[in-house]
């Protein structure tokens, strides 16, 4: 069936995963904290605090670069292969989770998605993760998404990960729309931040994790609690 042509302010979507379209942030700071807070404990420093650590260090980061700026926080600069050992000891943990807990769409998200391909936008998920297909199959929506450019990916095309803008572009890219003619949705800083230096011409912020405000401040010119407020 032939695609209706679509006169809306954007041709496509580019989406964050976890916390925008898929419940598995939970999962994330849970398993950032088991791993974190033993050393946290050796070194005699408070534990890993789920909102703001998380929020501010880690959430939308490539998992490397989680570590790394969160244990500069703490003023732990430690040798690159010890953060690479620290972050794969937390992508175990991820695994274990993922295969024992199953992973959600949230309802809202899954229906505006469905709406936007409906009226011929694209989409696309763009990711720090390297488990984003996974987490797609999982919560059975990799059929909803045009494109999607994952951490895995991030690393192998040596693109810098967010808060810069290099995934959201690429993904823009591979669906041949300009950033002028697209938007981003995300639930992180970072994340937030990136749409903006890339651009876009909507970033829309999705306040789970991170205040209304928060979002605001770092240049999202929307905020949601969910998008099946923008749902039709
Ligand atoms: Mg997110």
């Amino acid at each position: 069936m032939p695609r209706r042509r679509n006169r809306g302010l954007v041709d496509a979507v580019l989406f964050d995963l976890d916390g925008v379209l898929t419940s598995t942030t939970a999962l994330h700071i849970d398993c950032w904290k088991q791993t974190f807070d033993p050393l946290l404990a050796q070194w005699g420093q408070a534990p890993f605090d789920v909102d703001r650590d998380y929020a501010e260090h880690v959430d939308g980061k490539p998992r490397y670069d989680g570590v790394r700026d969160f244990l500069r926080s703490r003023g732990a600069v430690l040798p690159e292969e010890r953060i690479v050992a620290i972050g794969d000891s937390k992508q175990a943990l991820v695994e274990q989770a993922l295969a024992r807990d199953g992973v959600e769409a949230f309802p809202g998200s899954v229906t505006w998605v469905r709406q936007l391909r409906a009226r011929g936008i694209r989409t696309a998920v763009v990711s720090s993760s390297a488990n984003a297909r996974q987490v797609l199959r999982a919560a059975g929506i990799d059929d909803a998404f045009d494109a999607v450019v994952d951490g895995g990916e991030v690393t192998r095309l040596g693109l810098r990960g967010k808060p810069a803008q290099d995934s959201f572009l690429e993904a823009s890219r591979r669906l041949g729309v300009r950033a002028s003619r697209a938007a981003v949705v995300e639930d992180a800083l970072a994340g937030v931040t990136a749409g903006r230096a890339g651009r876009f011409r909507l970033v829309i912020g999705v306040a789970r994790n991170v205040a209304r405000s928060e979002l605001r401040d770092a240049g999202a010119h929307v905020v949601v609690d969910d998008l099946g407020e923008l749902a039709a």
